[in-house]
C-alpha cells in the first residue's frame, strides 16, 4: 500500500484483532468488527443532514457516502440512496432469520449496515448504515 496523506488511513490487513480493539471504542468494535447494530434512533447521524460533506469509514477513513445522497428514511438509522462506487461490498446475510444484503467497507471489510430495495430515485436503494461505522467529514 502506498503512502497516504491521511493519517488515519490504514492497511487493514496489518491489524490484529487486538489492534482493532485499541483503535475502536467498544461500540464501534461491536458494530464494525462483529457485525453489530446500534440501537434504533440512537446514532449521532440519524438526524444529521448537512448540505455537503461526506461520510467516511470510521475504521479506516475510506470515503463511503456523499452527504448529498443522505435522506430521511424514518427507519432509525442514517440512510443513503447511493454509496461511493467501489467503496463498499455487498453480500447476502441470512442471520437473524432474515434475508438481507450486508454492506461492508471494501477497504477494511468492516461491517457498515445493510442495503434494501425500497429507497428513493434515482437508485431505488436504501443504504441503512450505523452511525458508529462512519465519521462525518465536512470537506
Ligand atoms: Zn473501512
Amino acid at each position: 500500500m502506498s503512502e497516504t496523506e491521511e493519517g488515519d488511513a490504514v492497511d487493514p490487513g496489518d491489524l490484529t484483532d487486538e489492534e482493532w480493539r485499541e483503535r475502536l471504542s467498544e461500540e464501534e468494535y461491536r458494530v464494525l468488527r462483529e457485525s453489530g447494530t446500534e440501537a434504533k434512533f440512537s446514532g449521532e447521524y440519524v438526524d444529521h443532514h448537512p448540505d455537503d460533506g461526506e461520510y467516511r469509514c470510521r475504521a479506516c477513513g475510506t470515503l463511503l457516502f456523499d452527504a448529498e445522497t443522505k435522506y430521511e428514511s424514518g427507519c432509525g438509522w442514517p440512510a443513503f440512496y447511493a454509496a461511493e462506487e467501489e467503496s463498499v461490498t455487498t453480500t447476502v446475510d441470512t442471520s437473524h432469520g432474515m434475508r438481507r444484503t450486508e454492506v461492508r467497507c471494501a477497504n477494511c471489510d468492516s461491517h457498515l449496515g445493510h442495503v434494501f430495495d425500497d429507497g428513493p430515485e434515482p437508485t431505488g436503494k436504501r443504504f441503512c448504515i450505523n452511525s458508529v461505522a462512519m465519521e462525518y467529514d465536512e470537506e
